[in-house]
Order: C-alpha cells, then structure tokens, then sequence
C-alpha cells in the first residue's frame, strides 16, 4: 500500500543474514515498494543485490559524508551501473554542513568538493535521464539547501529532485516544489518538537511529497531511538494522513503517484 521512498538496507547496521526479514515485515505492513540508496561505491553492488527483490528498488550516488573516501571520478564511475533496471534514480548525493570537515580537510574545501560532486550527479543524472536524491544539513541556519538549490537549478530542466527528509518551512519547500522537485518526509514528523515540519506537511499539495524511512536512522513515533526499519514507513503514513484529514488510502494513491513519477520503476527481469 506505501512505498518506502529513502531506505538504506545495505547499511551495516543491518547484518546481510536480516534483510529478507526486513523485507518481509515491511510487505506485511503494507509497504510494497522500497527504495534503497547507496552511499559510496563500494555500496553500490550490494544494494544491487537486495534491489533483485521484486519490491525493491536501488539509487546509486556518493553521500556528502562519504566524498572524501572516493575517487575523484566517482560520480563517473556510477555511469557503469545506470543501465541496470534495479537502478531508479541518482542519489544519495547533496550538501552536509552539519558534521565537521574529515581529518585533514579545511570545512571550506570538504564542502567544495561536496558541491562539485552534486553538480556532477545532476550532470550524469541529465545524461542517462534518472532524477536525483539529495541530502541536506545544516548545524545551523539553511546555507546547504541554499547551495544545493542553487545547483538544482542548474539542472531542473532536464532533471527533477527530491529533497529529502525534508525539515525545512513551507516557503523552502515551494521554492523546490516550483523547479519542478518533490520534498519527502520521514519520521522526523512524528517527533513532538517538529510542528514547522508538520506545518510544512500540510501545506504540500498532493503529488509534491514521498514518504520515507532513511533506515536505519531516525525511528517515527513508538520507535524513537530505536534502530529504524522500512515497515516503520507506516508510522510515518498513519501520522501524515492523520494531520492532513486523508484516509490512509488517499494518502498512499497520491503519495505512490509521486513516488512513481520521480523513480519510474522499471520491470526487472533478473
Ligand atoms: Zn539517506
């Protein structure tokens, strides 16, 4: 019934030995589709290998975190696998400004690179049209979804975005909403201190938001702090139809219709 749009099941925090019972938990929860995202290149063939699973689906990308570990060609070196039908996007890329800069990285030059390697996951992202995932934080302040909409709109005619785990106001999301992008929430929504996220939430036309876990972090409501999972994505749907006056069927149509524009499924045949 729900898709869980931003998962990462090849995380290390799940044991390779767990994922067919995460999978199974979520389809008995009523999530028939998954998203999982790789966050490096060596990542890449093991979301591949979960994405097999009819149910489930894999972006490739290098996560803002991970740049400095990958060669500087990286975001080329993900051309060699957009050709596989498991792969339905981009991502995760984008801007962190919220953890310190590696050892041995000046803050100003590890955000340098971070931004040259979105702009290079939109250009591949434009050249074998797929859309892209991407991620941003701040420790304060709203500098990284400045600069990585900035980027974004360098590209929105060719390619859509969704920024995830979104946390910014309304008038954020309209600015992403209005290049053509989607904004997607997860269990942030469910925390009793996040009332601007939900108040962003109930602005958002239908068709303009996906749902989301980002397991294994960031647990809804009764799980708080607990490890997450995609079966949770229902916590998510439940308090989102609920704010908006949606029965959770309507929510699941129009939230699936989006899910399905931007990643475009494709039959996998393996
Ligand atoms: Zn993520």
């Amino acid at each position: 019934m729900f898709i869980d749009s931003h998962c990462h099941l090849a995380s290390h925090r799940f044991s390779k030995d767990e994922v067919p019972g995460l999978i199974a938990r979520a389809l008995a929860a009523g999530i028939d589709r998954m998203v999982t995202l790789a966050t490096c290149l060596d990542d890449v063939p093991a979301n591949l290998e979960i994405a097999t699973r009819p149910a489930v689906h894999a972006c490739i990308g290098i996560h803002p975190c991970d740049v400095h570990h990958a060669p500087d060609d990286a975001p080329e070196q993900l051309a060699a696998f957009v050709a596989d039908p498991r792969v339905c996007a981009i991502g995760e890329t984008g801007l962190d400004y919220y953890h310190p800069a590696p050892e041995g990285w000046a803050d100003e030059n590890f955000r340098e690179r971070q931004r040259d390697f979105l702009e290079r996951h939109f250009q591949l992202a434009a050249k074998v049209g797929l859309n892209v995932v991407i991620h941003t934080r701040d420790a304060a302040g709203r500098e990284s979804f400045e600069d990585a909409l900035e980027i974004y709109r360098r590209h929105h005619s060719s390619v859509r975005a969704v920024f995830h785990c979104f946390a910014g106001s309304w008038e954020e999301a309209s600015r992403v909403i209005d290049l053509g992008g989607l904004v997607s929430f997860g269990g942030v929504l469910t925390f009793k201190n996040a009332q601007a996220i939900r108040d962003t939430l109930l602005r958002c036309p239908a068709g303009t938001f996906m749902l989301e876990t980002d397991s294994p972090y960031l647990a809804p409501e009764p799980h708080r702090g607990q490890r997450n999972e995609p079966a949770f994505v229902r916590h998510v749907a439940e308090k989102a139809a609920t704010l908006r006056g949606e029965s959770p069927d309507e929510l699941a149509r129009h939230t699936n219709e989006a899910a399905e524009h931007f990643f475009r499924f494709r039959p996998k045949s393996i």
